[in-house]
């Protein structure tokens, strides 16, 4: 992808915006760009530089996110706000062409490295509420004052806040920059010694900036022993603003990365912020459990979007047969009763028994946890509460008397479990 239209190769040291920002090191990269740590030589501190690939598509995608953002950013504290802080733009011509640049605020890393440093076991339940309202905090900001529908929540677009703020002093707390090439590089290039020395320095900065060295743990790789995160006050921010939309201006039909997307997408029904709520629930699970709430699989017979709609019955409960034949790809899925056409036998298996059977739950909090997420895995999403509501919800105040006074009936269907115990999918 480093080729015309495509990435642009950044080294340590490298310029930009007229020598403002200095390359440090990669941060993360994704489909439209690659993510650098920069230091900012006007204000002194860390930035992140989104780089955009050059190609028109990628150039339309970075204009269109720099709108959202700077709408988003506009004489707000972003602070609070739980969204990442837009707070620079500029064009950087590069061997591929010309690149739209976005400085952002410097954050660390991804709920997906957070779940991947506790091996995929899922995170303590506190720190879960923690990061639950947060999210719902960006949540509410970008959905009731922005009237924004962000379209790709997933853990790897939320990032950790750094416990240490990189925006103070980063010299006087051991960690100057690296403002130019050194000594040994020929035409622009330096020696793989050079090289090396340089990289392993800019992580270690990294790391400590980013608090990866007391919190979170070890940077890129697994860590040896799983990492104690208690004690930690988890804070993160919603990134990644090239898919949102206006609510009022939806531009895509298909929307939401596949796992965390939402049934009325699949059936191309409508959709609206409640999407980002089902996304949300996704994520909660995710950080609870470890896994995924759904992965679905491309089968002998039927599709991924049949699978994903099966799975998420086996969950929730039968799709309303009103809900599963209003969208204009209905037809492909279900027949006229609401059933699905090439997946005939579901194995139901309610949120809270999954909970206690395979994640061990105990039996009040895998309650407890799925009257906060089943609401928002409503198929009507219309009925899914909104992050205004949800900030309100007794799980995330962690009072269980509360919980239970306002124990409500799930919205699990009640289902013919002596039906079969095997899911059987056959082909048309
Ligand atoms: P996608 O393919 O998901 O659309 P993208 O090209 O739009 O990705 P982002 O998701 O914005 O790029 O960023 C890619 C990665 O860079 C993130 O997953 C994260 O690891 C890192 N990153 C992005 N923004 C920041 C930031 N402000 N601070 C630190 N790291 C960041
Ligand atoms: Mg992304
Ligand atoms: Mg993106």
């Amino acid at each position: 992808s480093y080729r015309k239209g495509g990435y642009h190769a950044v080294r340590i040291a490298d310029q930009f915006a007229g020598g403002r920002y200095i390359a440090q090191r990669k941060l993360g990269w994704g489909q439209f760009s690659t993510v650098w740590l920069a230091y900012d030589t006007s204000t002194s501190a860390y930035v992140a530089l989104k780089i955009q690939k050059s190609a028109a598509q990628f150039v339309q995608a970075a204009l269109h996110e720099i709108d959202v953002l700077s709408s988003l950013s506009d004489g707000a504290d972003m602070n609070s706000k739980c969204v990442v802080k837009l707070i620079d733009n500029f064009k950087h011509t590069g061997p591929n062409g010309q690149h739209l640049c976005m400085v952002l605020e410097f954050l660390g890393d991804t709920l997906l490295r957070l779940i991947k440093y506790n091996r995929y076991k899922g995170l303590p339940m506190d720190k879960v509420r923690e990061i639950c309202k947060c999210i719902l905090i960006g949540l509410d900001y970008l959905h009731r004052e922005h009237g924004v529908i962000h379209t790709d929540l997933k853990p790897e677009n939320v990032l950790l806040v750094s416990t240490i703020d990189p925006s103070k002093d980063p010299v006087r707390s051991g960690l100057a920059p690296i403002l130019e090439r050194p000594e040994g590089s020929v035409n622009g290039g330096v020696t793989s010694l050079i090289e090396k020395k340089l990289k392993r320095r800019a992580r270690r900065a990294v790391a400590k900036i980013s608090g990866r060295n007391n919190s979170i743990g070890g940077e890129m790789e697994a860590p040896k022993s799983e990492r104690n995160i208690d004690g930690i006050d988890v804070r993160c921010k919603v990134v990644d603003f090239g898919n949102a939309c206006w609510a009022d201006k939806p531009f895509a039909e298909e929307i939401q990365t596949r796992q965390y997307r939402a049934p009325e997408v699949i059936l191309q029904a409508g959709y609206s912020f409640s999407v980002d709520m089902w996304s949300f629930a996704c994520i909660a699970f995710e950080l609870a459990t470890g896994d995924m709430l759904f992965t679905p699989k491309v089968g002998q017979g039927f599709s991924e979007d049949e699978d994903h709609l099966a799975l998420m019955m086996e969950l929730l409960g039968k799709i309303p047969r009103k809900i599963a034949t209003a969208g204009a790809k209905s037809k492909d899925f279900f027949d006229r009763h609401g059933d699905l056409k090439r997946i005939r036998r579901l194995k139901f298996w309610p949120l809270n028994k999954l909970l206690i059977d395979r994640y061990k739950f105990s039996e009040s909090d895998a309650n407890e946890f799925s009257e906060f997420l089943l609401p928002l895995l409503d198929f009507a999403p219309e009925k899914r509460p909104t992050a205004q509501q949800c900030l309100q919800h007794p799980w995330l105040l962690g009072i269980e008397s509360t919980a239970n006074e306002m124990r409500n009936e799930s919205n699990v269907e009640k289902v013919d479990v002596g039906m079969s115990n095997l899911k059987i999918k056959v082909g048309k």
